[in-house]
């Protein structure tokens, strides 16, 4: 969605494929990121897509130190199968101040201890996307979707038949499902807020926000 413009300094400790993958994405979203892993080879590779790769052992205190971590605010931990690590790493992140700390979780008993000790965040990267998966796949008229809170979302959807050649007001969405468009893509052109008078086609990707019964009653009464 919405880019931030602001760069910001970010440390990922931990370049599995979760580690990886977030450290490029950020790089590539214009932020600084120094990428840290005790696997040299590991940080041969990503020497080319990091700001900064460096060796280190992030239960390190005094390595951490010397890389001055203490002064980046956001550090990612994603360190996966050594649970041991992952946790004595948090705990010094947060010992040193660090005010945003993100960690990867691999079970239940992990994120009650990271919890315990402080992390800010705590994802479960497998468990989110296999639930992603699995709403994709017994929806198949949601191109994609943002769950905004367990029961508000921002999805996708392509315009059908029945909505071709009419405006918002014939529709009268909003009233009659609750849901609200906030966009329309016409392949690569976007309508921010498109007008009540705006008259819907067929390739239309509509961008609807609202509550989760009233986007799947949209969908199954409205389209
Ligand atoms: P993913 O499931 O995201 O692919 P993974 O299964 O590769 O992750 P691990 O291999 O356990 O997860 O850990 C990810 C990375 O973290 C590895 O490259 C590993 O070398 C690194 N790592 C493990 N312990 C430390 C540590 N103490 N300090 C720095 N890096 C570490
Ligand atoms: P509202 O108070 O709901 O905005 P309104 O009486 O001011 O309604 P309009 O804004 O002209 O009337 O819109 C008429 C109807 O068209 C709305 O009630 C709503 O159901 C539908 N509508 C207009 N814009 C949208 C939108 N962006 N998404 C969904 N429905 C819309
Ligand atoms: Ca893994």
């Amino acid at each position: 969605m919405g880019r931030m413009a602001e760069k910001k300094q970010f440390v990922v400790i931990g370049l599995g494929r979760f580690g990886g993958s977030v450290c490029k994405e950020l790089v590539k979203q214009g932020h600084e990121v120094l990428a840290i892993d005790t696997d040299e080879q590991k940080v041969n590779d990503y020497a080319r897509f990091a700001t900064h790769a460096v060796i280190a052992n992030s239960t390190d205190e005094a390595a951490l130190n010397s890389l001055g971590i203490r002064n980046f605010e956001n550090v990612v931990v994603a360190i996966g199968d050594n649970i041991q690590a992952s946790i004595l790493t948090t705990l010094v992140l947060k010992e040193m101040g660090v005010k945003n700390v993100l960690v990867k979780a691999k079970n239940d008993y992990h994120h009650k201890v990271l919890e315990k000790i402080g992390a800010d965040h705590i994802v479960h990267p497998e468990n989110d996307m296999g639930r992603r998966v699995a709403q994709h796949l017994s929806d198949d008229k949601i191109i994609d979707f943002i769950e905004l809170s367990e029961e508000y979302s921002i999805v996708e959807l392509f315009a059908t038949s029945k909505l071709a050649g009419k405006s918002l007001i014939d529709l009268n969405i909003r009233a009659r499902f609750g849901v609200t468009i906030l966009a329309v893509k016409k392949g690569e052109v976007i309508n921010i807020s498109p007008e009540p008078t705006y008259q819907i086609t067929e390739e239309d990707l509509l961008i609807v926000i609202g509550h989760n019964q009233d986007i799947k009653r949209f969908e199954e009464q409205g389209m």
